[in-house]
């Protein structure tokens, strides 16, 4: 059990073949970002296949090293879900039927309109004797914690939005309740868009001297077209967060995205939200990427009408109505086609404002004159207001639609913050 309160010293375990396959592990991503915000840490994260074997060398890793270890995935109903099996002979306690987590997963099943439950989803109400069953409001299966040894094991699901919702619910706040954060130490994150990490090092160097004199430091999280700053100070110093803030509004003016995590499709809907306008966006190169990453923010619908995907000249002169006489001499690639497509995307889309996003994503395609990574975008404030952007973007074609995708919807954050 856990004594006084001291440091936390946190191990995930990602089990899951296709880890080490071709799924990006997010869960050790949101497990530390959670943690990071409440000013823990993770210290060890191993991923391994789903073998019982080598979970279990794992499992008993992460207890010999850590106070509180975190197991994800491995909890479905087939065969190579072997997580509960794995730490159950490991730590020699018997799996027991738990008939709280069946009435759950037939719940689950019930609001899904499934009357015939499959006997292997039984599996999921197996529970290792002597843990907490853990409700999984998302998923059929249900999570678990448990003790031994003095340590603490969490056995959650290993799809990424439960394992999320149950990260926050369960671990985090256990976490807070036995353990006090290092030495009260509190965190906050500031992002800062279309900045390379050079920069951002370079220009807040006398910033972060300041930071550290007062016991602080941060951690900076490279994302595409946006960096991340978490600052982390002690308790007693909270009050330099608002000066930090302030600081690095000035030297960042409007790459300057927010707090705390937001991301840059959050920052265009709040700053849209707040000037009660709605927006469009047509889309060559990035063929409706900018569209989805909008739409994955919840209520997004209040300031989105949607996204016009563009991708032949055809198109673009059939939906747009961009003259083909336009298109011939400039070519889809350029300030004069993108502009009329903001104008355009405006009008159709019947909205207050508009983005239009053209390029090259490559391979093919380029010219001297127009490389690959070349993106023209345009907004349109008004019928007479719009202003347009040369980008060039390196990387793989879907590096360069990701980044093109992000810097068009900064790209229209920044002109509607200027919009009195
Ligand atoms: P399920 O009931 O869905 O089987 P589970 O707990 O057994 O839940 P897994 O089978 O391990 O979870 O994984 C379910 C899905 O979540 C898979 O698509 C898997 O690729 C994905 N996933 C698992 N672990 C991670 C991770 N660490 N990061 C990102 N995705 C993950």
């Amino acid at each position: 059990m856990f004594g006084n309160k001291k440091k936390a010293n946190v191990g995930i375990v990602c089990v899951g073949s296709e880890l080490l396959f071709h799924t990006v592990n997010t869960n050790i991503h949101t497990a530390t970002r959670l943690l990071e915000t409440k000013g823990f840490g993770v210290s060890y994260n191993v991923i391994v296949g789903d073998e019982i074997e080598r979970i279990q060398t794992a499992v008993k890793f992460c207890t010999e090293n850590c106070d509180v270890v975190v197991v994800s995935g491995g909890l479905g109903p087939t065969f190579d879900d072997l997580t509960r099996e794995s730490i159950s002979q490991l730590i020699g306690r018997k799996l027991i039927f738990s008939v709280e987590a069946w009435n759950e997963i037939q719940e689950r099943f019930k609001a899904r309109m499934i009357t015939e439950i499959p006997e292997k989803n039984k599996k999921q109400a197996m529970i290792i004797e002597g843990s907490k069953m853990l409700s999984n409001k998302l998923g059929t299966a249900p999570g678990m914690m448990l003790e031994y040894k003095g340590k603490t094991i969490f056995l959650l699901p290993g799809v990424p939005a439960e394992f999320e919702e149950m990260f926050k619910e369960y671990v985090v706040s256990e976490l807070e309740k036995r353990f006090s954060s290092p030495v009260g130490i509190v965190c906050r994150g500031f992002g800062i868009t279309g900045v390379p990490e050079a920069v951002v090092e370079e220009k807040t160097e006398k910033l972060r001297e300041t930071i550290s004199r007062f016991g602080g430091n941060w951690v900076v999280l490279a994302f595409p077209y946006l960096i991340e700053l978490w600052l982390r100070l002690p308790q007693t110093e909270s009050s330099l967060f608002n000066k930090v803030e302030l600081e690095l509004r000035e030297i960042f003016k409007d790459s300057f995205l927010g707090l705390d995590g937001i991301s840059i499709p959050e920052a265009l809907l709040k700053i849209l939200k707040e000037k009660k306008l709605t927006c469009a966006f047509a889309e060559s190169c990035t063929g409706g990427l900018a569209g989805h990453l909008i739409t994955e923010v919840p209520g997004s619908s209040e300031c989105f009408n949607g996204s016009m995907v563009v991708y032949s000249n055809t198109l673009k002169k059939k939906i747009l109505k961009i003259p083909k006489t336009l298109l011939r001499k400039f070519g889809a690639v350029s300030e004069e086609t993108a502009i009329a497509m903001s104008k355009s995307a405006r009008k159709y889309g019947k909205a207050d404002v508009s983005l239009a996003i053209t390029g090259i994503a490559g391979p093919s395609g380029a010219t001297p004159e127009k490389p690959v990574g070349l993106v023209w975008m345009a907004v349109a404030i008004t019928n007479h207001y719009f202003e347009s952007k040369k980008f060039y973007f390196s990387g793989t074609r879907s590096m360069i639609k990701l980044r093109a995708a992000l810097a068009g919807i900064d790209f229209l954050r920044r002109t509607v913050m200027k919009i009195q």
